[in-house]
């Protein structure tokens, strides 16, 4: 979501003259777009922000200036404290203001040290620009949408409520709009995006709560559109309409990013999932039947405070059940004004490290059987850009695995059947065939 709100931050200071600069060295504003979910990551901002407040002093000696702004979740989450603890910054705003930002640099230039963390969701969709055909090119031909922001869940360990703000869905039209202008300009493959996703219920024309679903079957009528993503969901969200869309909808990419977090029910119900492990299997299963080739990726906490060794074999016993094609794991990390920062228990950095190894060399097990059983197969393969060397080409599987090809730079944007020959540790190549004998 961090790339798409850059992206549109550009877009809106286009118009305001800006340009975007290729080497920091020739900027005159620099946005930090920042990210609060754990702790590395925002504390990661002062020591950027640090270095240039440097850089802003030697300009001033030379009698000219850089501006620094700070946006996204960590502006969000601690605003005027990032002006306090670092004066070189000119102005904070936060995920949901951003589209006010040339009036609050207007402001900033005045001589005001402005942060601006409004929860103004809806208005800023409404009103942010469209990006230009080049834009959009440049940008290539995988393109997100944000079609839902903000989450009402509460996560026990989790900042998004409080920095995102409430759970809002776009309405259909204007989404239907957006992927019209990327697949004008080129796009062919989109991602919807939102903190949870396939809670999306937007409002159709008529005034009808649309699903996610119903989203896909409006995007599916683009005819140059070849692919549909979305990420991420939270498994109490997984309906059957959704569910079924997996096997009625030839778009829509055999893959969800479905995140459980834990496989103990006990952790579970302390993180405030919603949900136990059964329920995760049986959505898991459900997906399965609906499209038997399903790839299903998931996020992983260990550490949370209180989880014992029998919650961590649980996880390890779920990821050993589902089978995962590949997947993101994490070390807790307490982050101030959730009810997990609280708790007494929290669990020993040394066992935390210990546990994030074991499960990832499980998950990673995982990963590597999966690339490695498509070796031999023929998969549809959307080439993305150019490959690291040259000749080369490179796109993503419906797996969403990377696939490299020798080929010429004109598959860029196309969907080709790719005989699969080899499976490296973080992708697979093959060569393009003239048939795809699905198998
Ligand atoms: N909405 C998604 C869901 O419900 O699964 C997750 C969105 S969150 C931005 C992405 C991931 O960050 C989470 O799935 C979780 O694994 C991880 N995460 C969130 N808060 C965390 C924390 N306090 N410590 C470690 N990882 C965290
Ligand atoms: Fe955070 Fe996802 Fe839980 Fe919402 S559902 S609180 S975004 S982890």
């Amino acid at each position: 979501m961090n790339v798409y709100d850059a992206a549109r931050m550009t877009d809106l200071l286009a118009q305001e003259g800006y340009a975007e600069a290729d080497r920091e060295e020739d900027a005159e504003l620099v946005v930090l777009n920042t990210c609060h979910i754990r702790e590395k990551a925002a504390e990661k901002i002062y020591s950027e922000l640090g270095r240039l407040a440097e850089i802003k002093k030697e300009r001033r000696a030379e009698g000219r200036n850089i501006e620094i702004v700070v946006a996204g979740c960590v502006a969000q989450a601690e605003g005027e404290l990032v002006m306090r603890r670092q004066r070189a910054v000119d102005l904070v705003v936060g995920p949901q203001s951003y589209h006010r930002l040339p009036a609050l640099l207007k402001e900033a230039r005045r001589g005001a040290r402005v942060a601006d963390t409004d929860f103004a969701a809806r208005e800023k969709f409404q009103t942010l620009p469209a990006p230009t055909r080049a834009q959009i090119a440049a940008r290539g031909v995988s393109a997100f949408i944000t079609v839902q922001e903000g989450c009402d869940k509460f996560c026990s360990f989790c900042v998004v409520p409080y920095t995102r703000g409430a759970e809002i869905s776009r309405k259909v039209e204007p989404v239907v709009e957006e992927a019209r202008r990327l697949v004008d300009a080129g796009v062919r493959e989109i991602t919807l995006i939102g903190q949870n996703v396939n809670a999306y219920r937007g409002e159709d024309e008529a005034g009808r709560a649309t699903p996610l679903e119903g989203l896909f079957e409006r995007l599916s009528a683009f005819e140059e559109l070849e692919r549909l993503r979305y990420t991420t969901s939270h498994p109490v969200d997984m309906t059957q309409g959704l569910i079924d869309a997996h096997g009625s909808l030839e778009k829509l990419a055999p893959f969800v990013h479905l995140p459980v977090q834990s496989g103990s029910d006990r952790v579970l119900k302390e993180m405030n999932r919603r949900h136990d492990a059964r329920h995760y299997l049986d959505v898991v299963e459900k997906l399965r039947r609906a499209r038997p080739d399903i790839a299903i990726s998931s996020d992983f906490i260990v550490g949370f405070p209180g989880e014992t060794g029998e919650d961590f074999e649980a996880t390890l016993a779920l990821i050993d059940a589902v089978g995962f094609a590949s997947s993101f794991f994490f070390k807790y990390s307490p982050r101030p004004g959730t009810p997990g920062a609280e708790r007494a228990d929290q669990i020993h950095e040394e066992t935390k490290r210990d546990r994030l190894a074991r499960l990832e060399a499980r998950v990673e097990a995982q990963r590597r059987d999966f690339n490695a059983a498509m070796v031999g197969r023929t998969v549809e393969v959307l080439f993305e850009k150019r490959g690291r060397h040259h000749g080369q080409i490179a796109g993503k599987s419906p797996y969403l695995q990377a696939v490299h090809v020798d080929g010429g730079e004109r598959e860029i944007g196309r969907l080709r059947p790719v005989k699969i020959v080899a499976a490296g540790p973080n992708s697979l190549s093959g060569e393009i065939v003239e048939a795809l004998e699905l198998a």
